[in-house]
Parts: structure tokens; C-alpha cells; sequence
């Protein structure tokens, strides 16, 4: 301390345990993690627990850190220090990594053709997790350090559970509250949440919602006093893209304009060049860890757009690695043809020329090959005109390509009304948006997306209006909009704190944004929602409420996600 000058409240170099220690007590919510009450087999002070994480990796028992009395049968409930661990709140802290950050990985790849399904006869299992028991006899040799088939009688015990009562492959329980975002009315009413309820899944779907099951499960989640809500649903996203664009925020912060960056062959163009000099193959390891980071930020499904190949076979490139990556990484993902991003160099001065390629050409291999789900303009000055972006929707529409368009995003040009006359499923962005704009989408249905990360990243003011289009009726979906040029990040959580703080909206209408809304955003209304035969995608998360995720701001509360049934973190 001397050395560092000795000033009282000052410690130098990183926050370590004992600093930490008075943040440890648990909140007071929730039932505590164990009750009191009859016991079965398989709970109570005599269940197999798992070896604390501070002796897994060979450690020994400390004396007195009670830290292994559970796994010795003592016959002790927990103390109060303990039960701050179970609860997960050193998970908060940071203090000891649980072990799902040691030992994550992504899934196995899915097979082709069935998206729903993960490869379960080649892959190995999935490591078991923290917070995950075992139940009725399932594989829980293997947690205790013996390989499979040492287990006496494990041949006995694959019989079909179902005859003892257990019938789900997972039960989620132990939650604050279910969001099921299933409600009609007010935002908060859609959110419909059911308090302590429990989630019951089967075969990579919702198969019960309430609060007591009466049906046992192979694997229980315990979601430890947070609440649990549907995957998240980012419905714009450029994740796909090859290239480094850090050089250039550096030259925007030093006060260079956007123009001076781009005549030095910056900007959208230095992505594109990056982009066609990729493979197939370096494109996909290099979209891989962003979409690892959106999956540790709750999202399950993602709409990735092409936009930065701006030539026939880049462009399909880029939507073959958007399928091959929705096949080998646990987010769904639905492509977007933005072959109208920008104008390509080599049609600089023939524009109409790129226009006539991707309507005769480029739309129609990316339908054959079923590659995409939407057709998207980027409709600016500085881009494409209404005219060009009319003829490419509708020809897309020919084709089974939804439209959506980037509109009145600089510039306030009528793009929402555009939107509304051509039936698109979205309008995005809309900084600019008129009272027109606004009206037209409310009449036309149109779910308005705003980037709001890529407003405040791109120093753009203002921000869309929320509380307006809320106000009318309109649907607003949120995205992170993660590309390299005006919005550089995963985080959910910024996106959905920047909506309330300045976009003018709720956090009940942000979390829709990101969850039921979204999901309408990519016209699939049987996600973002959590609802009895829906696919089972949840997020379960460390905070006890929605109302955390934008006051907490921009801080990822996110305990675990369930993809189709099965927990991928
Ligand atoms: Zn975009």
C-alpha cells in the first residue's frame, strides 16, 4: 500500500475474494434452493451431488470451508454462506467461474434437412452442468468420474422412464417467474408471465407451462430464483463479413467524417473487398465466434443478411455460410438477400445494370437454391432509389422472397410508406421516420426494427421515435444489427437498455422487442413466445425480472439458454 501511496479506499491491481466478499449475501428472493418437506429419492441431504468447483480439478478438501460436507453425507442442510453459493450469486460476482465456462462447447452439428434435431448417435454427451441433476438413473456414473458401462445395471436402467412418472427430457423450475410473452393488451400484459412456474420440455418443444408438475423429468434445470423467458430473436444481423474495420473508428474518433474515410476506400467498400477475397470456409470461422457471443447473450434464432459480396457468386456465398452455420452452431438462422446494400464498384456508373442482374439472375439462384427467407434494399441517397428497391422486392416476391427494407434512416424519404405500399414484413432503422411514415406502417401492419446500438455507435441522431410508433399500434422489433461498419456489438442488452433510455420505450415493450416482436420480425410467430408445442427455446437468466435487463444496463444477465430442448449454455 505504501508503495502505491498508501491512500485509504484505494487498493491497487484487480478485485480479489476478499474484496468481494461482502457482495456475496444473496438477495432475498425465491424459494431457497432446499426446502424443507417429504423426500424423495433422488433429493434431500443424502441425493448424489456434484464435487464443489473448487475441488474439481483435483483440489483436496480444505478443512472447515465446508465445501465438500454435502458429498460426505454429513447430513447437514447448507448454511447461510452456502446457500449464497447455490444461488449462484459468485456466478454474479465472477469470483468462481461455474463450470459451464470451463467446459462449454458448442453442439454437434445437426443433420442436414432436419434443423430440429441435433446428431445424437455420434456426438457425445452433453457435459452435465451445475445446475443440472440428474434424475431416475440417468448417466450419473459419469459425474462421478466413471466411464460409462462401469455403472452395474445401467443396461437395466434404459428401459423407458415414463412408467415412474417422469416424462419430460427437461424440466426448467425453481424460477422467479415464466415470461411467456403470450398476453394481448398492454405490453405488460403480453407478457403474461407465470409466477414460480416451471417448464416442462419434450422432444426439443414446450410440452407444459405452469406451476406444480406432476410429471418428473430425465434432467432438472434450476434456474435458482431467476426468471426465464422465450430465446431471443435478433432480426437484423450482418454477422457474416470478412475484414477489419477498428483503423477506421480510430480515424472517426481522431475527427475524420464518414465521406473522408470512405474516399480513401473505407467505409462499406474496404468490408466488400474483404469480403470476396474470403473462402467459403474463412468466412464461416470468422462469423463463428460472433454468433457464440449473441448465443451468450440469449439468442437462439438470428436473421443474418448478405450485403458485403456485391457480386452473383459472393453474394450466394455468403448465403451458403449463413445456412452452413445455421446447421453447425446452435442459433437457428434465417438468411436475408441484400444484394441492394450498396452500388458495386464495377456498376458505378450503370446501376440499372446490377439491378437487371440480380432481378434475371442473382434473385432466382438464391430461390432454387432456397437460401434465403427475405429480400432486403437499403433505401437512401446514398444508396437505392424507390424505384429499384420496388422492382427488386417485387421480383424477390415472384420468387417466395419476403420484402424488408432499410428505410428513412439519414434521411427522411418516404421509405415507411414504401415499406407499407409493398406489404414488407419489416421496415428498419427509421430514425427519420415521418407522421406519415408512422401512420402507414400502423395501417399496413408492418413490424417496424430499430438498431439502436448502430444509432448511438454511429454518432446518428436522433433516435427512432418508440413511444410514437408504440403508441400507434405498431409492432417494434429490437436488434443488435452486429455488423463491422455502424454497430460493432452482440450485446442485446445495450440494444434493449438504449430502447427505454432513448427510443422512449417501456422495458416490457423492449423485451418484446428482442423476444415476440422479433419474432414476428422474421415471420415466424411460433417463436418468441414460450407456449405448449412451440420449439423450446429459453433463456433462462440470473436476474429475477425483465424489468433488470435495461436497468442493469448493458450488463448480460443470461444464466443458461435451451435450444430445441437442449441446454447449449
Ligand atoms: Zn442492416
Amino acid at each position: 500500500m505504501a508503495a502505491h501511496g498508501g491512500r485509504e479506499g484505494e487498493v491497487p491491481g484487480p478485485a480479489r475474494a476478499h474484496l468481494l466478499a461482502g457482495l456475496w449475501r444473496a438477495a432475498p428472493r425465491g424459494a431457497p434452493v432446499q426446502r424443507a418437506g417429504p423426500h424423495r429419492q433422488g433429493e434431500g441431504a443424502h441425493r448424489h451431488r456434484s464435487r464443489s468447483p473448487r475441488l474439481w480439478l483435483g483440489g483436496v478438501a480444505q478443512p472447515g470451508n465446508r465445501s465438500d460436507e454435502g458429498r460426505h453425507r454429513c447430513g447437514r442442510r447448507l448454511a447461510d454462506p452456502q446457500r449464497d453459493d447455490q444461488r449462484g450469486e459468485r456466478r454474479v460476482v465472477g469470483l468462481v467461474p461455474p463450470r459451464r465456462w470451463r467446459g462449454h462447447r458448442l453442439l454437434t452439428a445437426r443433420r442436414s434437412g432436419d434443423r430440429r434435431r441435433r446428431e445424437r448417435s455420434r456426438g457425445a454427451p452433453h457435459r452435465a452442468h451445475a445446475a443440472v441433476r440428474p434424475r431416475h438413473g440417468r448417466h450419473s456414473s459419469c459425474r462421478r468420474g466413471l466411464r460409462r458401462g462401469d455403472h452395474r445395471g445401467e443396461g437395466t436402467r434404459r428401459e423407458d422412464p415414463r412408467r415412474d412418472g417422469v416424462s419430460f427430457d427437461l424440466l426448467i423450475r425453481n424460477t422467479s417467474e415464466v415470461v411467456t410473452c403470450t398476453g394481448e393488451g398492454t405490453a405488460e400484459a403480453m407478457l403474461a408471465p407465470i409466477k414460480r412456474g416451471c417448464v416442462g420440455i419434450r422432444e426439443g418443444r414446450i410440452a407444459w407451462l405452469g406451476t406444480e408438475p406432476t410429471e418428473g423429468a430425465t434432467l432438472e434445470l434450476d434456474a435458482r430464483g431467476g426468471f426465464v423467458g422465450p430465446g431471443f430473436v435478433d432480426c437484423h444481423t450482418h454477422v457474416v463479413f470478412a475484414g477489419d474495420r477498428s483503423d477506421e473508428f480510430e480515424l472517426r474518433c481522431q475527427g475524420r467524417t464518414y465521406l473522408e474515410i470512405a474516399a480513401t476506400g473505407g467505409g462499406i467498400a474496404k468490408t466488400v473487398t474483404a469480403t470476396r477475397a474470403a473462402n467459403e470456409d474463412q468466412l464461416f470461422k470468422l462469423a463463428l465466434p460472433r454468433l457464440e457471443r449473441l448465443l451468450k447473450h440469449g439468442v437462439t434464432t438470428a436473421e443474418v443478411k448478405s450485403g458485403y459480396g456485391l457480386d452473383v457468386e459472393s453474394e450466394l456465398r455468403m448465403l451458403r455460410v449463413v445456412r452452413r452455420l445455421g446447421e453447425q452452431q446452435p442459433i437457428s438462422l434465417v438468411g436475408t438477400l441484400l444484394a441492394l446494400h450498396a452500388i458495386p464498384p464495377e456498376f458505378k456508373t450503370d446501376r440499372a445494370g446490377w439491378v437487371r442482374l440480380v432481378i434475371d439472375e442473382l434473385i432466382p439462384r438464391v430461390a432454387s437454391e432456397g437460401l434465403a427467407r427475405f429480400n432486403d434494399v437499403f433505401v437512401e441517397q446514398t444508396a437505392f432509389t424507390h424505384d429499384e428497391a420496388r422492382a427488386v422486392l417485387e421480383a424477390g416476391l415472384r420468387h417466395g422472397l419476403k420484402p424488408r427494407l432499410h428505410v428513412d434512416q439519414m434521411t427522411a424519404n418516404g421509405g415507411a410508406q414504401l415499406a407499407a405500399s409493398l406489404g414488407a414484413v419489416t421496415a428498419d432503422h427509421l430514425e427519420q421516420i415521418s407522421a406519415e411514415g408512422i401512420a402507414a406502417l400502423a395501417r399496413s401492419g408492418t413490424v417496424a426494427v430499430f438498431a439502436p446500438t448502430s444509432t448511438l455507435f454511429a454518432r446518428a441522431r436522433p433516435f427512432a421515435p418508440g413511444r410514437a410508433l408504440r403508441d400507434a399500434g405498431v409492432r417494434v422489433a429490437l436488434c443488435t444489427n452486429c455488423n463491422p461498419g455502424s454497430s460493432h456489438s452482440e450485446n442485446v442488452f445495450l440494444a434493449i437498455g438504449l430502447a427505454c433510455v432513448e427510443n422512449g420505450m417501456t422495458p416490457a415493450e423492449a423485451y418484446l422487442g428482442f423476444t415476440r416482436f422479433g419474432a414476428d420480425a422474421i415471420a415466424d410467430s411460433s417463436l418468441g413466445r414460450l407456449q405448449v408445442g412451440a420449439p423450446a427455446d429459453v433463456t433462462i437468466f440470473s436476474a429475477d425480472s425483465y424489468r433488470a435487463l435495461p436497468y442493469h444496463f448493458a450488463m448480460n444477465s443470461v444464466a443458461h439458454v435451451v435450444k430445441d430442448g437442449q441446454l447449449v449454455f
